[in-house]
């Protein structure tokens, strides 16, 4: 399988990051979010290679609060959230909060779950690593459950994701990160709603999956996107036909 067949296959209607970042946009605008009056939160990984996705977000909503934690997690918390909320614009009266939220995953050439290629090193890679590591435990049926203060992340991605895995099952790597795609969006909405008064800010919630191509192509598989706006919750049309530019 090539990679492209291997994308649609494991990702129906995935599209460039660009342009899944232009079509939320436009999916924003007449429901009153600008760049002015509005700030975004990017939820990726750590790896650098989800930078461009950020990247994409920031050109079109200006600098947004680093949500990033290993695997994507949203593990910044309730104090994460309402600092990010904290420094939302307040032009009338009302904030808003763009929150993009997506685990990552990398497709090789030929398809291959995971396979990636990375600048300066010629042996392949693995994203996203801290998934692969987890599944290699989870494989091996090697879990130390207990929280390692030197290793926050992973000890929590750990306890996060076996809350979604039934006992004893080892899932592979895609299935793994669609149960982190899962366990971010339920976090999300948990967070949002613990974290934000909505008779005074609206917000929306754009989560999916990041996947990375050869030669460092990014793509979004679009996942659930909804926005809250004036108390009122209606969920997002993305129209991916709008291209990138
Ligand atoms: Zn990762």
């Amino acid at each position: 399988m090539i990679f492209s067949q291997a994308l649609s296959h494991h990702f129906p209607g995935a599209v460039a990051e660009q342009v899944y970042v232009r079509a939320s946009q436009h999916a924003l605008l007449p429901l009153g979010f600008t760049r002015e009056n509005a700030i975004a939160c990017a939820g990726v990984c750590r790896d650098e290679i989800t930078r461009p996705f950020v990247d994409a977000i920031q050109d079109v909503w200006g600098e947004a609060f680093n949500f990033a934690s290993l695997a994507g997690m949203l593990f910044l918390g309730k104090t994460g959230f309402t600092a990010a909320e904290q420094h939302s614009p307040k032009l009338d009266g009302r904030e808003r909060y763009i929150f993009y939220a997506f685990p990552h995953i990398a497709l090789g050439e030929s398809g291959e779950v995971g396979l990636c290629f990375r600048t300066g090193r010629d042996e392949p890679s693995t994203a996203c690593g801290a998934l692969a590591a987890l599944q290699g435990e989870l494989a091996s049926g090697e879990l130390n459950l207990m929280v390692d203060p030197l290793d926050i992340e992973m000890s929590l991605l750990r306890q996060r994701l076996l809350r979604l895995i039934p006992y004893g099952e080892a899932p592979g790597l895609l299935e793994l990160t669609r149960l982190a795609y899962r366990a971010v969006l339920e976090d999300l909405e948990n967070l949002a709603g613990l974290t934000i008064d909505v008779r005074a800010a609206d917000y929306a919630v754009l989560a999916g999956i990041q996947v990375h191509g050869p030669n460092r192509s990014g793509y979004i598989w679009s996942g659930r996107s909804y926005a809250v706006v004036r108390e009122v919750k209606q969920d997002l049309i993305l129209d991916f036909s709008l291209g990138s530019d």
